[in-house]
Formats: C-alpha cells, sequence, structure tokens
C-alpha cells in the first residue's frame, strides 16, 4: 500500500493558467478516492490529468499524476500497469531531482516485485530508495523502507529479523502518528505472529497474539477511514480464529470479507481471501466446495503472476483433490506448487537476496551513524544483527576470520581487565584432505557445514564460534575454567565422531582433533592462539581424535 504522505507541491509549468489547478483537483480527488478504497474509480481523473499535464508540458504534476495512477494500479492488483506508471512517474522525478518522488516511486516498485516475487529485485530499489533517503532525515519514508524489508525477509522465512524491520517501522509510525501505516505495521506484525504460531505445537500464545495485533490494526484502520486495510486485517482476524480452532467463525469472517474486497476491486486480497477459504472448507472436510474458490484463487494468481498467490492456492488444491480420492490430479497440483515453491526461495534468490541486504546492512550502518543519530537506538538491534551477516562465513554460517579476531580481541581484553577465566580451543578436522580425496570436495563441503552446526550446538549462544579458515575452527568461551572447557571440548569431540555421518556417504567417517589453551598464563591473544595451536599439533601426533 502506498499510503504513505505527500508534501510536495510541484512547480507551475507551461499551459493555460487554469490548467495547474485543474491538474491538482483531479490528482486530489483521486487520491481521495485511492485512499478510501476506490481506486477504481480513481483511475479516471488521475488518466484526465495525467493527459492534460502531458498536454501542457508539465513534468512535476505528469510525474504526479503517473503516481497517483500507479497507487490506482496497486491497489486494483494491475501490477504491470502499476510497474509501467511508477516507472514513467521515477522518471520523472529523477529528472526534475525530487528525491522524496523517487523514493515512494521506488517503495511502490518493491511492492511490485515483493508480490510477483522477485524479493532480490526488490531489495535492490530499497537499496536505491535508502541511497536517496540518506541526506535528509524523512522519517515516514525511512519507516515505509524498512517495512518492505521486513516483508521481504518474511518471505525469504527469516521471521525474527522480519519482526525487527516490522517493529522498527511500526515504532516510527505511531511517533508520526500516521495511522494508516500503523496500521499496515500491525497488521504484518500479526502476520509474523500467526506464522510462529502455526509452526509450533503450542503457539496458542503467539496466535493470540497475532489475533489481538490485527484487531488493533482493525480499529486503527476504520479511524484512518482505510476500508481497504480493514477489511485485510478483519481477513486476518480471520485466519488467527482458524488457527485457534474456530473454522465456521473463520469461515464466515472471510466470507464477509471477501465481498468488501471484491467491492473495492482488490484482486491479490481477494486471491488470498479465496485461498483462505478453501482452507477453511479443507479443514471442516468440505473438500468438494473448497474447489470453486480455490480455483477462482489460481485464476486471479495466475492473471497477476503473482507466483505467492499461485503457489498456495495448488497447495491447497492438491490437499482437496486427494481427499476426494482424485490421485492424479493431487499430483499434478502438488507438482505446481513444488515448482512454484522453489521458484520462490530458490537458494539462488536467496543468497542473492541475502548479499543485497548484508551490503545494505553497511551502508545502512553507516547512514544511521551520520544522519539518524537520534533515531539510531531504535534501529540498533536491527542493524547489528544484519551487520553481523557480514562477518559470516559464508559455508558455516559460524564467524569469519576477520570476525574472530577483532572479537578475541576484545574477549581476550575483558577477561583480561576483569581477570574472567578465558579458554580457547581450535579444532580441525581429521585427515579432511583425504575426505575431499575419497568423497569428492562437495561431500567435504557438507561435512564443513555439519562440523559447524555440531560445534554451535555445542557451546552457549555467549561462545564466540567461528571458521578459522580450511577445516579449522576456533571456539573461545569466556567465564570458563580449563576443567569444564576440556569437558566441552570432548563433547564436542564426541559428537562429531558419533555423528551418523554415513546419511552423508555411506562409509564415511570423521573425526576432530582439538588444542586447548587459556588466557591466564598468555600475554596477547597472538600466543594464545599460538598456544592452543601447539595443543592441536600434540593432538594430531598423538593420533588424532583426541583433546589436548
Ligand atoms: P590433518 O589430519 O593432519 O589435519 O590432515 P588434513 O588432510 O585434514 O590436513 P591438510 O591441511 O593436509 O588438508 C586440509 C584440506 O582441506 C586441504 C584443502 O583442500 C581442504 N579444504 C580447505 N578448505 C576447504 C573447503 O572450503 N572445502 C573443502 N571441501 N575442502 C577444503
Ligand atoms: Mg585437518
Ligand atoms: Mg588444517
Amino acid at each position: 500500500m502506498n499510503m504513505e504522505g505527500r508534501s510536495d507541491s510541484p512547480a507551475d509549468g507551461p499551459g493555460p493558467a487554469d490548467d495547474p489547478a485543474r491538474i491538482e483537483a483531479l490528482i486530489g480527488e483521486a487520491r481521495t478516492l485511492n485512499r478510501t478504497g476506490a481506486a477504481q474509480q480513481a483511475l479516471a481523473p488521475a488518466l484526465e490529468a495525467a493527459a492534460l499535464a502531458e498536454g501542457a508540458n508539465d513534468l512535476a504534476r505528469s510525474a504526479l499524476a503517473a503516481e497517483t495512477l500507479a497507487d490506482a494500479h496497486y491497489a486494483l492488483s494491475a501490477y504491470p500497469e502499476a510497474m509501467a506508471q511508477y516507472l514513467a512517474a521515477l522518471e520523472g522525478w529523477r529528472r526534475l531531482g525530487e528525491r522524496s518522488g523517487q523514493v515512494r516511486c521506488l517503495q511502490g516498485i518493491a511492492s511490485v516485485d515483493i508480490y510477483i516475487g522477485d524479493y532480490a529485485v526488490a531489495i535492490g530499489r530499497l537499496e536505491e530508495a535508502l541511497r536517496l533517503l540518506h541526506d535528509g532525515a524523512d522519517e515516514a519514508a525511512l519507516a515505509a523502507v524498512h517495512h518492505r524489508l521486513g516483508m521481504v525477509y518474511a518471505r525469504l522465512g527469516d521471521l525474527a529479523r522480519a519482526r525487527e524491520f516490522y517493529e522498527a517501522s511500526l515504532e516510527r509510525r505511531r511517533v508520526l502518528g500516521d495511522r494508516a501505516a500503523t496500521a499496515a505495521s500491525l497488521n504484518s506484525l500479526g502476520i509474523l505472529f500467526l506464522r510462529t504460531g502455526q509452526r509450533r505445537p503450542e503457539g496458542d500464545g503467539d496466535l493470540r497474539r497475532a489475533r489481538a495485533l490485527f484487531e488493533e490494526a482493525v480499529s486503527i484502520a476504520a479511524e484512518a477511514g482505510d476500508p481497504h486495510l480493514k477489511a485485510l486485517a478483519m481477513e486476518n482476524v480471520g485466519s488467527a480464529v482458524a488457527e485457534l480452532g474456530d473454522l465456521e467463525q473463520a469461515h464466515s469472517l472471510f466470507q464477509a470479507q471477501l465481498a468488501a474486497l471484491r467491492a473495492m476491486g482488490s484482486r491479490y486480497d481477494e486471491a488470498l481471501c479465496l485461498t483462505n477459504i478453501g482452507e477453511a472448507l479443507r479443514k471442516l472436510g468440505r473438500f468438494a466446495e473448497a474447489i470453486t474458490p480455490l480455483g477462482d484463487a489460481l485464476k486471479i494468481g495466475e492473471e497477476l503472476k503473482s507466483k505467492e498467490r499461485t503457489m498456495r492456492a495448488w497447495h491447497e488444491l492438491s490437499q482437496c483433490q486427494e481427499a476426494l480420492g482424485d490421485s492424479r490430479a493431487a499430483l499434478e497440483s502438488y507438482k505446481q506448487y513444488h515448482r512454484l515453491d522453489r521458484a520462490l526461495h530458490s537458494e539462488d534468490a536467496e543468497n542473492k537476496a541475502r548479499n543485497l541486504v548484508v551490503q545494505l546492512a553497511v551502508k545502512n550502518v553507516r547512514a544511521e551513524a551520520d544522519s539518524y543519530r537520534a533515531e539510531r537506538d531504535v534501529l540498533a538491534a536491527a542493524n547489528v544483527r544484519l551487520s553481523v551477516e557480514a562477518h559470516e562465513d559464508a559455508l558455516t554460517g559460524l564467524s569469519n576470520r576477520r570476525h574472530l579476531d577483532a572479537n578475541l580481541e576484545l574477549l581476550f581484553g575483558q577477561a583480561a581487565a576483569d581477570e574472567r577465566p578465558l579458554c580457547l580451543a581450535v579444532a580441525d578436522i581429521d585427515h579432511f584432505k583425504s575426505i575431499n580425496d575419497r568423497h569428492s570436495h562437495a561431500v567435504g563441503d557438507d561435512v564443513l557445514r555439519r562440523v559447524g552446526r555440531i560445534l554451535r550446538s555445542a557451546c552457549r549462544p555467549s561462545d564466540l564460534a567461528g571458521r578459522y579458515g580450511g577445516e579449522e575452527f576456533v571456539l573461545a568461551l569466556l567465564d570458563t575454567t580449563p576443567e569444564r572447557a576440556r569437558a566441552v571440548c570432548e563433547r564436542l569431540r564426541a559428537s562429531v565422531v558419533d555423528h551418523a555421518w554415513s546419511t552423508l556417504r555411506p562409509g564415511l567417517e570423521v573425526t576432530i582433533s582439538i588444542g586447548l589453551a587459556c588466557s591466564a598464563a598468555h600475554a596477547s591473544t597472538a600466543e594464545l592462539l599460538a598456544a592452543a595451536d601447539a595443543r592441536l599439533y600434540e593432538a594430531k601426533r598423538a593420533g588424532r581424535n583426541c583433546v589436548r
């Protein structure tokens, strides 16, 4: 939803004296209609404004008209049309050097990319928007960018990070008093809790929280006079109600919203609603009845070219067909679902998105320091988590060498200053070269990933665990006595040798050797590392698969 406030007053262009006033009146009318859920009716005045502005060679009003038209198409889920108009408006604002217009258009374009399922592309647009924002503190626009980043993360399955972005955005929007935007943030946050509640068997607490967030969104959207958002939040109340077990009530909530969404012409949300109806019917055991709404949802999803909307409808359909005994149709539907799921969540797309987000985070952190000093703590948590990613080893997700070095130094300093015991373990996979040679480099990489996972689960969240390079790992344990550290290492060694390696490759066996040193006896991290290394060498000489 592009409901961010606009503050620009376009410069006067050439043309008949009454044209600018007429164009502005038309644009104003269209924008009001957009805001109040009547996007279909907004098209005519927006188009007329666009034609008049173009005829008058009035660049600023042309851009504004195109943007208004785009917002209307967007609300009507006409994504190709919305995209074309946003791009035209973006170009206009660029030529005029008007930043806030560019930022709004980039946000609109990013939203279209998200709905279509091009997450990496969406992040690229948001990155551009942030770049433009960095010079001036446009709080509303910043909140909107963060909201969309939350959307991308939510769709990539990183709910914790999505939540941080949504919460940062919600906080800002509440402060700004932008009610429609606040309701949108509440709604999105609710969706996260809905998803975590669905995943966990004892997730009722999350589901009730989701329901409360949706209900707050409903009432704020109503106050803000935004019927579209209200319908959407109401529908989500239905989803929470369904998850909490009252399928009949959920079903009637969905039916009521379906009519409202249809009346507003919001096809994207209509598809969601139809799928929800299908799901509720399926869960009620009314499989045959579910087929029609699901088929309708599919039709809309395909028309809109929305992988997201189509995917869930196929999945539901497949389950209904299976229950009705039509295994062949069910399999076909499942294949369609699976194809879309792969396309949406391919590792490639995720990695691309991840990389972009890392770059973005680094810039964002820098910009925070420059322009948003006062607001920094609101976002600090999100940014710190993101910048951590730049310190991650890509293969294992553990700290990389640079991060390890920096943090070891910090830990060592802390340990020395407060006389706290710090132990350092260096673990090395035994005969790793021959694992590569015998089973392939790809298997070698899998072994590294798994050892990384075992290492992570062997230590506390506060411990520092990283890949130092190649097949060598480092574990730093603060406030840990040598005896305790030795026990941790012994457990780690045993977990590696006992791991079910044959599930990776028949006949595969993996062991590690560990060298352990403690800080009290050493003057620097370099010395501590060297001592642990020397112990590792001893372990290797003693026959490997042991701790020294
Ligand atoms: P030792 O028991 O003495 O440690 O013998 P080793 O074979 O484990 O030790 P060596 O240092 O001779 O070999 C390490 C090998 O690790 C060589 C290198 O090709 C491989 N290696 C380093 N980084 C990676 C990686 O990222 N992936 C894979 N698959 N192999 C790697
Ligand atoms: Mg080795
Ligand atoms: Mg080695």
